[in-house]
């Protein structure tokens, strides 16, 4: 049939069925403890394999890997005493090649007791690439972390925010047990391409601080202040609670561990500005912009009890209910 391909795109039923019967059925999930609302805070560990992801011509640019190499430096070492500070565990993306160039940074993250997860080898552009380089990229990942001393990680996010059909079937061939690359839900779902399954723990830009505060020498950006993130995360937070739910928060040590993530421990201890018992009003969460950000989601934003706890994880597709394999932080209400 003439004309662009994507004229001849025809529903198919057996895909479209199961997302109206996904729709119609709602699924309840039960967090341990009856918490009402599990919150998850993940990291991506680019460093340079970001701009090393955009092309070519970043292999030459020093200065913008420098900043790229903040990660390491600076933003990982600062989220580690964060979480170490109030006891959190959660989980880390790190590209292959990210632990082939700082395996001390990966040791310590693991001697923090943090999952680590599968990001790709160079945050290659799946895309762009043809079905072995997709498979080569996968499995220099998994050989790279494991030769660091990493077990073979059980969880994937893809990098670049995109897949191709054939990286499905790459990620299902691997073996892990969840994926954290999709957006079709704002809870966990299961993703369904065909015969293809995956345990999905979707994310959103909304979510994902580089909107919020990336910049970019060449493609530019629009860096907000710290309280239009906290502003979006905690209303999130606040409809999760409400409706039963998750919200897994998307962010990398270069962009969210740089200084507008430091907070005063006492304004911590002062409690959330939006709790009921707060003296602040809800629609002024904060005058001080220092106060605000990355620990303030991690811990001011999030409630005034917060455990995390280890889940196991299932094997996805035989267990009758969906449960979250990342390690949760859990928030009592
Ligand atoms: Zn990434």
């Amino acid at each position: 049939m003439p004309g662009p391909s994507h004229l001849n795109v025809t529903p198919r039923p057996a895909d479209t069925a199961h997302w109206a019967d996904w729709a119609r059925n709602q699924p309840v999930w039960r967090w341990p403890n009856g918490k009402k609302v599990a919150v998850t805070i993940t990291f991506d560990v680019d460093a340079e394999t970001a701009p090393y992801a955009l092309g070519d011509a970043y292999v030459n640019k020093p200065s913008r890997l420098s900043e790229a190499r903040f990660s390491v430096v600076r933003g990982v070492p600062r989220i580690l005493d964060l979480f170490k500070r109030f006891d959190l565990h959660t989980t880390f993306f790190v590209p292959g090649w990210t632990a082939e160039a700082y395996p001390h940074v990966v040791e310590s993250i693991m001697g923090h007791g943090h999952e680590i997860g599968h990001h790709g080898y160079v945050h290659s552009k799946v895309t762009d690439a043809d079905v072995d380089a997709q498979r080569d990229e996968i499995e220099r990942g998994f050989d790279a972390l494991v030769s660091v001393g990493v077990p073979r990680p059980t969880g994937y996010r893809n990098p670049m925010g995109e897949m191709s059909f054939e990286t499905l079937e790459l990620i299902r061939d691997a073996g892990f047990h969840y994926d954290s690359s999709f957006l079709g839900d704002d809870r966990p779902y299961i993703e369904k391409f065909g015969d293809i399954e995956l345990l999905e723990l979707p994310w959103h830009w909304s979510l994902d601080d580089w909107p919020y505060f990336g910049y970019d020498g060449d493609f530019g950006g629009t860096p907000q202040p710290a309280t239009a993130w906290y502003e979006v995360v905690w209303g999130e937070f606040e409809q999760a609670r409400d409706e039963g739910r998750n919200i897994n928060i998307v962010c990398h040590p270069e962009i969210i561990g740089r200084d507008r993530g430091r907070l005063d421990p006492d304004d911590v201890r002062a409690g959330p500005p939006c709790r009921a018992d707060s003296p602040r009003p809800r629609s002024q969460p904060t005058a001080r912009r220092s106060v605000v950000t990355f620990e303030k989601l991690a811990i001011g934003s999030l409630g005034g009890h917060i455990e995390q706890r280890r889940v196991p994880t299932p094997n996805p597709l035989s267990d009758e209910a969906i449960r979250f394999p990342l390690r949760l932080i859990e928030v009592q209400n």
